[in-house]
C-alpha cells in the first residue's frame, strides 16, 4: 500500500486520478493505492502527487475515532498517517486490526478506511438575517451563570454514575431546573449491575396539540478511568461544561413560551456505556420518537484545542438538517468556526441516531487532542469560557428556531 496527503487548498485540490482512492480530513486529503502499480504511480505522479511513502508489507487504511488521545495512548506502536485529533488515519496489519475490538468501550472505535469518504470537513455556512427575538435570547448567554453552575458540578470531587457524589450533582442539577420553574425529576436508571439516575425537565409549548418535542441533552456523571470509582473526576470539561450549559440553556429559555415542547436531559452511565441515553430511547413509544424534532446533544464544550474557537457538528445521515440548522445558527450568532462529521461516536446522541431520532453532538473542535479528557486533571483551569458561551449561544439559537418562539400577534 502506498499513500501521500496533499492540503485541501493546495495547488492538486481534490485531484481524481483513476486508480487511486481518496479520503478527505479536514484541510488534508489522502490518497492511497493498495497496486503498487508503475503506471498508476505516474499518473500520480502527473497529478502532482508523490506517491510512494513506505508502508510494512500488507498493512491496510483504518479510520480511528477517539476521545482524547485513547486510542494513541493504548496503542502508541501503530503508525498514524493522518492525526487530527478525534479522527486518525493508522496503517495496521489487517490481522493485528481484527485483534482491535470494533468498540472499544467508550474509547475508540476502529474501522476500515473506505475511498472517497469525507471523515470530516470544515464548512463555511452561509450567514442568515438575525431575528430579533432569537437574538435577545442569545444575548442572555451569561458567563456568570454558567461558570457557577460548572464549579457547583466540578466541587463533588467526583461524578462517577455509582458514586454518592453523583446522587448529590444530580440532585443539584434537578433543584437548579426546579428553582427555574421547569417540572424535574429523577429517573432511575440500571449501569451494569448497579444503578444510577437520569435528570429529566420539561415546559410545555403553548402551540395546538399535536407538538413537536425539542430535546437539548449532555451527560452529568464523570470518570477518572485508571482511579476508578472513587478516584478524583472533576469532569468540568467532560461534561461539566456540558451539563452546565444545558443548566444555563435552561435559565436562557426559562421566561420564555416556545411552540413545541422543550424537554432538557441530564444523563448517567454515559461513560460506562451510554446507559441513560439508552435506557431513554428504549422506553420511548413509537408516538413519542415521531415527536421528537431534534435532538441537540452537547460533550465537552469548553476546551480550546485550536488556535480558532471551533465547534464540531457530528451526525449522521438522518440528521443533515439539523447540522445545517445548528451551523446556520453558528455562522448568524457566532464567530465559531464550524467542523461537520457523519461519524456518530460516543456520546449520548448515538443511541437516538440508532433509532432513526435526528440527533447531533455539538462539541469542542479537537484537531489538536484534550489530554484531559477521563484523568484527575480535568480541571475548571483548563476550561475555556469563551468557547462554551458561543457553542451555547450557537445552540440557543438552534433551539429557538426548531422549537418556535410563541409571538404575540400584531
Ligand atoms: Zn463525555
Amino acid at each position: 500500500m502506498k499513500y501521500c496527503t496533499a492540503p485541501v487548498t493546495g495547488p492538486v485540490g481534490r485531484t481524481q486520478v483513476p486508480g487511486l482512492d481518496w479520503a478527505q480530513l479536514g484541510d488534508t486529503l489522502l490518497y492511497w493505492t493498495e497496486d503498487d502499480d508503475a503506471a498508476l504511480r505516474e499518473r500520480a505522479r502527473a497529478a502532482g502527487l508523490a506517491l510512494g511513502k513506505p508502508s510494512a508489507q500488507g498493512q491496510c487504511l483504518y479510520v480511528v475515532t477517539q476521545v482524547g488521545r485513547l486510542f494513541q495512548r493504548e496503542h502508541p506502536d501503530v503508525p498514524v498517517v493522518v492525526d487530527k485529533g478525534r479522527y486518525l488515519v493508522v496503517a495496521l496489519d489487517p490481522e493485528r486490526a481484527r485483534a482491535v475490538p470494533a468498540r472499544q468501550d467508550m474509547c475508540y472505535q476502529m474501522s476500515p478506511l473506505t475511498g472517497e469518504t469525507t471523515v470530516f470537513r470544515t464548512v463555511v455556512p452561509a450567514r442568515r438575517t438575525p431575528d430579533p427575538a432569537v437574538q435577545d435570547l442569545v444575548k442572555l448567554v451569561d458567563e456568570d451563570g454558567f461558570r457557577a453552575n460548572l464549579a457547583a458540578l466540578v466541587a463533588h470531587g467526583t461524578r462517577h454514575s455509582l458514586n454518592s457524589g453523583f446522587k448529590a450533582a444530580a440532585e443539584g442539577a434537578r433543584d437548579v431546573l426546579r428553582q427555574l420553574g421547569y417540572s424535574a425529576s429523577l429517573v432511575p436508571i440500571t449501569v451494569g449491575s448497579g444503578s444510577s439516575f437520569n435528570i429529566v425537565a420539561e415546559s410545555t409549548g403553548v402551540g395546538a396539540a399535536p407538538r413537536g418535542r425539542v430535546l437539548v441533552t449532555a451527560h452529568i456523571d464523570s470518570i477518572n478511568i485508571e482511579g476508578g470509582p472513587s478516584a478524583p473526576a472533576p469532569g468540568a470539561d467532560d461534561n461539566g461544561s456540558g451539563a452546565a450549559g444545558l443548566l444555563e440553556m435552561a435559565r436562557v429559555f426559562a421566561g420564555t413560551q416556545t411552540e413545541h415542547d422543550l424537554c432538557l436531559l441530564l444523563f448517567g452511565g454515559e461513560e460506562q456505556g451510554l446507559f441513560g441515553s439508552r435506557e431513554y430511547v428504549s422506553m420511548l413509544t413509537r408516538t413519542d420518537r415521531d415527536r421528537i424534532r431534534a435532538v441537540i446533544n452537547m460533550d465537552m464544550i469548553a476546551t480550546l484545542n485550536t488556535t480558532a474557537p471551533t465547534v464540531l457538528l457530528e451526525g449522521a445521515d438522518l440528521s443533515q438538517a439539523l447540522i445545517d440548522e445548528l451551523a446556520a445558527a453558528a455562522a448568524t450568532y457566532t464567530s465559531l468556526t464550524v467542523q461537520t462529521s457523519l461519524n456518530p461516536f460516543a456520546s449520548d446522541h448515538v443511541p437516538f441516531i440508532d433509532a432513526s431520532i435526528p440527533a447531533v453532538l455539538t462539541i469542542e473542535g479537537a484537531d489538536r487532542a484534550n489530554e484531559n479528557v477521563h484523568t484527575g486533571n480535568d480541571k475548571l483551569t483548563h476550561i475555556h469560557f469563551d468557547l462554551a458561551l458561543d457553542i451555547l449561544r450557537m445552540n440557543v439559537a438552534a433551539t429557538a428556531a426548531l422549537a418556535g418562539l410563541s409571538r404575540p400577534e400584531t
